[in-house]
């Protein structure tokens, strides 16, 4: 297979000249098994031009399939479904995963499609969209590869993913916050504090790690959400992010072979996010993965190509 990164940003575009080298676009990740249909992580800005790119292939006759799944529905991994040019093509088809919430998840993505908002609704879109609720833990195959899920301590919940084709393994762990302080997921916390955390949420946080350190076992690439440097996640734990030091335990443990640094913080230049991968390869100059920080373009072969 090959992973190939079209948006590499969290929260929001920040296209210019102190973007240009990573990348102002917003997350999404193609991975495409040998001979097969791609299976896209997550829908934010990047995914406009990865749709523009697949309108050269089956997707211009409408013969195309693709499956998307999204690690949850904030703006940065959802706003760029409506740009996403196959979907304007009776015939093709697209497959949306994302986790199941209170309201059908149809009628989630309905809504970025509001008159309010966008002049086409998701109705008049005329590729045949099917949605697929999935459960954190749930195990489903895309043609042949296999796909596994895990909860992520996030504000509202987000699912990291585990793609296994081709004989590599590729895991997508973004937004996520560390498991030790908080736990995020069915509140918005304004004040956060660190203090000791009660035995039950201490247990649940650390069950969720134990999960994502699972998911991530031995696998040949792992993508994890580095947004916070350790002074920013020291005033903002309860956003949801990581620091690349929290990447880096989990990619131990899981005795990952490669790391991947993603969804950078708009604030962070091209030459910031260099100084982040200089320092952190030092830190891991003794560790058997290698590290790398994800940018537009980047293309990363995995097992049978
Ligand atoms: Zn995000
Ligand atoms: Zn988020």
């Amino acid at each position: 297979m090959k992973v190939r990164f079209w948006g590499v940003r969290g929260s929001i575009p920040v296209p210019g000249r102190a973007t240009n080298r990573y990348g102002g676009n917003t997350s999404c990740v193609e991975v495409r098994p040998r001979g097969a249909a791609p299976i896209i992580i997550d829908a934010g800005t990047g995914i406009r031009r990865l749709g523009k790119s697949l309108m050269e292939e089956a997707f211009r006759d409408g013969k195309g399939t693709a499956s998307i799944l999204i690690s949850h529905t904030h703006w940065d991994h959802v706003q760029g479904l409506p740009f996403f040019s196959p979907l304007y093509r009776a015939g093709n088809q697209v497959h949306i995963f994302a986790r199941q919430r209170d309201m059908h998840l149809e009628a989630v993505f309905s809504q970025q499609h509001d008159a309010a908002y966008f002049p086409v609704p998701l109705s008049a879109m005329h590729a045949d969209m099917q949605f697929h609720e999935v459960v954190e833990g749930a195990r489903f195959d895309i043609g042949t590869a296999k796909v596994t899920c895990a909860r992520l301590n996030h504000p509202w919940v987000a699912i990291a993913y585990r793609i296994d084709v081709d004989g590599a393994s590729v895991v997508y762990c973004s937004d996520t916050a560390p498991f030790t302080d908080l736990l995020l997921g069915k509140d918005f916390i304004e004040r956060p504090s660190f203090g000791t955390l009660p035995p039950p949420v201490r247990d649940e946080l650390a069950t969720m790690r134990a999960g994502v350190v699972a998911l991530a076992k031995g696998a040949d690439l792992l993508i994890y959400d580095t947004q916070f440097t350790p002074d920013e996640y020291t005033s903002r734990p309860h956003w949801g992010h990581s620091r690349p030091d929290d990447a880096i335990e989990i990619a131990r443990e899981a005795k990952v072979k490669q790391l991947c640094l993603f969804h950078h913080a708009p604030l962070r230049s091209d030459d910031d996010n260099d100084a982040i991968l200089a320092r952190y390869r030092e830190v891991t100059s003794g560790d058997k993965f290698s590290l790398v920080s994800a940018y537009e373009g980047l293309e990363i072969p995995l097992g049978d190509q």
